[in-house]
């Protein structure tokens, strides 16, 4: 929003970052997608590359060796890396926004010097790590506890779905210190790889996604010094839930990219394909479905924007994110199926590009809290 009025033109910044995403896309990831699809396999190189295009500590400051952009920028970054592979584009998100983000808001100066330069680059890879087997919607009730023993803290517990829980350097852990159910219970950690009594458990085989890489992340009697701490005892919880306002711009933005790609596809494809001697475009059925899905893209993509802008404005902005994750997610879930619907049969083979879509949007309506968080999140503000 500018000063007189609302701006709806992408700055120099995003266009240029738009360009370079595309020109490296069509070189580099679109060949390689359905192969690490097909394998699972984690493209660390493509993330080192994005990593040294600036694009893996996008909000993180120059002087912490970062890129220096906005929230405005990232929601293009994100978006961007999404039309071309969602998995790919959820673990920039991940990496950027959740462990990233979490160090860069509450870190210490000291742990921002020691861990951000690193984690900009993409030299190392950042999980973050809230979710338990029985607490997903409900983290505030997590098992996992971090116990004061002198000097240190001492972890046990698992984490489960944790983005590059395997092939992270880095964790950002969120462990009870208090008791269950009560206020302030939770403090935030950070745990380098290779911390004894600290792994990854079982890699999860995902419908979509599957280039990110997701697993379990296993406490036992792990000792961390106190200056691992991130912030104050009992701090951990509001800190995910304000690390999370982010994350869901994250999302939003991967749920329009994931958008933008099935409907630029299927676009294309109804101009091509043939039936009863016309494109198929032709048909007014058709074109209602891509006007639908047009339409609902760009109303997903003013409020990812609008949620960016309160963030970067510094406005309270759990209320608009939360819109932004919940309407543009379940927009890329619908893209993605009417996509699949305009390519017919071939829209549900794998040599086609929108079975992936569809696939892979699915994930937005369910990580970093449903869409019936989200809408609680919106109900209770609502009432303020
Ligand atoms: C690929 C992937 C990557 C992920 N990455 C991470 C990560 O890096 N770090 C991390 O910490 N977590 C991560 N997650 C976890 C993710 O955030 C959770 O899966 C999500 O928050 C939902 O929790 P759950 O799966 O336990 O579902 P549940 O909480 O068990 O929900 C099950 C159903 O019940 C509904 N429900 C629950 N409570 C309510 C309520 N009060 N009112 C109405 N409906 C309700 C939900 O909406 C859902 O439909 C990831 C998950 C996946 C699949």
């Amino acid at each position: 929003m500018e000063k007189n009025g609302f701006n709806f033109q992408l700055s120099e910044n995003q266009v240029m970052i738009a360009d370079m995403i595309r020109r490296y896309g069509e070189a580099y990831i679109r060949p390689v997608v359905m192969k690490y699809d097909e394998s699972q396999e984690f493209p660390m190189d493509i993330l080192r590359d994005l990593g040294e295009m600036g694009l893996m500590g996008v909000l993180v400051p120059e002087e912490y060796g970062g890129s220096g952009f906005g929230y405005h920028e990232y929601v293009t970054v994100v978006s961007e890396i999404g039309k071309f592979c969602g998995g790919i584009g959820l673990s920039v998100a991940a990496h950027n926004s959740l462990c990233t983000g979490h160090i860069l808001k509450f870190g210490s100066e000291a742990q921002k010097r020691k861990y951000l330069p690193k984690l900009a680059t993409a030299e190392w890879i950042g999980a973050w790590g809230l979710t338990e087997a029985n607490t997903g919607s409900d983290a505030g009730n997590m098992s996992t506890t971090a116990v004061s023993d002198g000097e240190y803290w001492v972890l046990n517990g698992t984490k489960n779905f944790i983005t590059h829980g395997k092939s992270g350097q880095l964790a950002v852990i969120i462990a009870r210190t208090g008791n269950p159910r009560t206020k302030n219970n939770a403090t935030a950690f950070i745990v380098e790889k290779g911390t004894k009594g600290f792994r990854h458990g079982k890699k999860e085989n995902k419908l979509g996604m599957r280039a990110s890489e997701t697993t379990e992340l296993i406490f036992e009697d792990c000792r961390l010094h106190k200056s691992q701490m991130i912030g104050e005892v009992g701090q951990g919880f509001k800190q995910a839930l304000g690390v999370l306002d982010g994350g869901r711009v994250s999302i939003a933005a991967l749920s329009l990219g994931i958008a933008k790609g099935a409907y630029e596809a299927a676009l294309n494809y109804a101009q091509e394909r043939r039936q009863f001697d016309q494109p198929i475009f032709n048909f007014q059925a058709i074109q209602f479905k891509l006007v639908d899905m047009a339409t609902r893209i760009e109303a997903s993509e003013l409020l990812t924007y609008q949620a960016a802008d309160y963030i970067s404005k510094k406005l309270a902005a759990g209320q608009k994110s939360a819109m932004a994750k919940l309407y543009a997610s379940e927009t890329a879930v619908y893209v993605a199926n009417e996509a699949v619907q305009i390519y017919g049969g071939y829209g549900y083979i794998k040599d086609f590009p929108v079975e992936k879509y569809y696939r892979d949007a699915k994930l937005c309506t369910i990580g970093e809290g449903t869409s019936e968080i989200q809408k609680l999140v919106i109900a209770r503000s609502l009432l303020k």
